[in-house]
């Protein structure tokens, strides 16, 4: 029955993010970016084995499609839930916390993140050592008020930070609205506006990066839009190679669709 109830939750919130999707198709992409998330309206506690729904409105589209309060989301897009707070869960994730962490199960909560759970909690630990050292151990507080040229160098001083990295956090971390771009598909905005991507990455990521400037206002929230749809898209659809373009809900805005490649073959 459990695993009834499980799957119909992922279907729901597939079926959800697919509309995401959907939505860049139908409208125009700067209107659509500063309107809400859809939502399944359920609210989302963390829980053992991964996010247990804890009020369901009958009217939601979480309550409509048979979710119930109890019910357990453990995957979202073969991303097990678990492994988005495990780390918060079960060590916390202040510096004092990080720093006390026992690192073999500081690694066990690592794990279902990725590969060398060890080698990220030693490095989560530099980072928290940098934090309390450089920062008073509190990292936002520390960068609050200085330019953001110097908050990107202070950022870029971190292991495996590079721009895209520094931007992502200046986003999200609520620092600036400066024009992030998903590092693992930049060409999604490029194809779609002006054509086949360059081949150099820096290239492709500088010109989404002046779309994103000229055509999303320069609002938090807005920007951030901007970022997480690109990156679905770039995820489901529009991908490095063999970009599903028969099935993508843009073709017919796409520059690329259209037949500019900018002086090279196409894709395969
Ligand atoms: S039509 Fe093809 S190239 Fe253009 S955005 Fe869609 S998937 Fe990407």
């Amino acid at each position: 029955m459990r695993d009834v109830f499980q799957t119909r939750i992922l279907a729901v919130a597939l079926a959800l993010a697919t509309l995401g999707v959907c939505i860049l198709a139908g409208l125009n992409l700067s209107q659509e970016l500063n309107t809400e998330f859809p939502t399944d309206g359920v609210t989302w506690v963390e829980a053992q084995g991964g996010l247990r729904a804890q009020r369901v409105p009958a009217d939601s589209p979480g309550g409509k499609d048979g979710v119930r309060t109890g019910d357990i989301l453990q995957a979202v897009d073969e991303l097990p839930t678990p492994r988005l707070a495990a780390l918060e869960r079960e060590i916390g994730v202040t510096p004092e916390e990080l720093l006390a962490a026992n690192p073999a199960k500081m690694a066990a909560a690592l794990k279902p993140g990725g590969m060398v759970p060890e080698l990220r909690a030693l490095r989560l630990k530099e980072i928290a050592e940098r934090i309390q050292k450089e920062f008073g151990g509190d990292l936002l507080e520390g960068l609050k008020g200085q330019p953001i040229s110097k908050i990107r160098t202070a950022l870029k001083k971190f292991s495996n930070i590079a721009d895209p990295g520094a931007d992502r956090i200046l986003l999200f971390g609520g620092i600036s609205p400066v024009a992030a771009v998903p590092s693992n598909c930049p060409y999604v905005l490029v194809r779609i506006r002006l054509g086949l991507e360059r081949e150099n990455y820096g290239v492709t990521y500088k010109e989404a990066q002046s779309l994103i400037e000229a055509e999303v206002p320069a609002k938090l929230d807005a920007r951030a839009r901007a970022y997480l749809l690109l990156k679905v898209h770039g995820q489901r659809v529009c991908k490095t190679k063999n970009p599903k373009c028969g099935e993508c809900p843009v073709a017919g805005e796409c520059a690329y669709f259209g037949g500019k490649t900018r002086g090279r073959a196409g894709l395969k």
